[in-house]
């Protein structure tokens, strides 16, 4: 039965971030991957590291999401020393492009209330009127009435990311076993033998990041993730000479074509790619942007968010199995940095933060009225 440190079930942009930043902390990881049958929303997704938005009305989100746009650039660095694989990250600032009056001022609304929100440690943001924002974008037609604006977002190539990360953990002596669908848990606290894939694992210490595996899985150590499948579409363009600077729902690629992306939509497991999600892409883009008429789309996909009842992210320890956590989220590219570099070590400590209470999966246990 091989000996670990760490098991971390599920080989996406969370489990291998925590595990990578488990590995370069020493830890013997063993990193668990069901494979193609799964739903992996890593290799679906955009590749925003976004910042703007996040955690109005919860400044903990705010702060979690700051922090791991501020450690994004060494974390990057090190994993492309490490590997030789450069995850492309970028941090320029991005816009959110507003196409009516009353988006704008919505947009205003939250941008303060984060403001607000974070005191002393400050939210920087503007607010970019039409004119401001054709200065900055040219290509911005009449409808885009306005913009709001943070030095915080960038961007990665979450395809090198996700390599780099698994090449991480296996250059730092650990394991990843792809084709390995977890079977059983056999859990005591401080130890656990997980059976995936025909091999016994063994460790003591366990992390679920599983995506939308965690919701079956967390329930055997004491754990609660009830997540949900959301379904977002993603359409890319031919390419094209540079256009536009990072927006959050456009972003060019350094080859030149254009993702086109940002939809929400409740399917159930259903990832089929349907018409309605691209046609609102594509006619929100071409208000934007109205260049993009005659651009050509090349391809597009869909792929399901891993989405928590209230939006946020689920960090917990297992009180009645302490050594097992939960990590799940719908922003893995970026909370990719914070992941590496913050919950590993906590994982190792045996204790998670204060900062991170509000993410406990027991915020879901609320009494029903009788
Ligand atoms: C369309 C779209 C756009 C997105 N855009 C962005 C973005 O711009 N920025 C951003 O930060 N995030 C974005 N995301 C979200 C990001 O992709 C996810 O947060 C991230 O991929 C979730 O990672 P995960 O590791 O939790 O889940 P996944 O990537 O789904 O990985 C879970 C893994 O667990 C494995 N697994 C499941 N069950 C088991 C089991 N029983 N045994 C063993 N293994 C198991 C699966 O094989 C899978 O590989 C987007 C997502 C989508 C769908």
């Amino acid at each position: 039965m091989p000996a670990h440190d760490a098991i971390v079930i599920g080989g996406g942009l969370v489990g291998a971030a925590i595990g990578y930043g488990l590995a370069r902390r020493g830890a013997k990881v063993a990193l668990l991957d069901e494979g193609d049958d799964a739903f992996r929303a890593a290799r679906g997704n955009f590749g925003l590291v976004w910042v703007q938005s996040k955690g109005a009305g919860v400044p903990e989100y705010q702060r979690w999401s700051r922090l791991s746009s501020d450690l994004w650039s060494d974390f990057a660095a090190a994993l492309r020393d490490a590997t030789g694989v450069d995850p492309a990250h970028e941090r320029k600032g991005g816009v959110n492009i507003c196409l009516s009056e009353g988006e704008f001022e919505n947009r205003r609304r939250i941008m303060e209330q984060i403001h607000l929100e974070q005191g002393e440690i400050a939210f920087e943001y503007e607010m970019l009127d039409h004119s401001e924002l054709k200065r900055r974008i040219p290509a911005a037609g009449p409808e885009a009435v306005g913009a709001s604006y943070t030095r915080y977002d960038g961007a990665a190539n979450p395809l090198y990311l996700l390599r780099a990360l698994h090449a991480g953990i296996l250059r730092l002596g650990g394991r990843y076993a792809p084709g390995a669908r977890v079977a059983s848990i056999v859990a005591r606290p401080g130890d656990f033998r997980v059976d995936a894939g025909g091999t016994t694992f063994a460790a003591p210490k366990l992390v679920l990041a599983a995506g939308l595996g965690n919701k079956a899985l967390a329930p055997l150590v004491g754990l609660d993730a009830p997540v949900r499948p959301v379904r977002g579409h993603i359409v890319v363009t031919e390419r094209i000479a540079p256009a536009i600077p990072l927006t959050q729902n456009f972003r060019q690629m350094p080859e030149g074509g254009l993702l086109l992306g940002d939809s929400q939509e409740e399917a159930g497991y259903d990832d089929a790619v349907s018409l309605r999600p691209i046609h609102m892409i594509t006619a929100r883009a071409v208000r934007a942007l109205p260049f993009l008429r005659d651009v050509n789309v090349v391809r597009t996909w869909a792929a399901l968010r891993v989405m928590s009842p209230d939006g946020l992210p689920i960090y917990d320890q297992s009180r009645e199995y302490p050594g097992a956590f939960v990590a799940s989220c719908h922003s893995g590219v970026t909370l990719a940095a914070a992941h590496a570099e913050r919950y590993a070590q906590h994982v190792l400590d045996g204790v998670l933060p204060a900062a991170l209470a509000r993410f406990a999966g027991t915020r879901f246990h609320v009494p029903h009225p009788a």
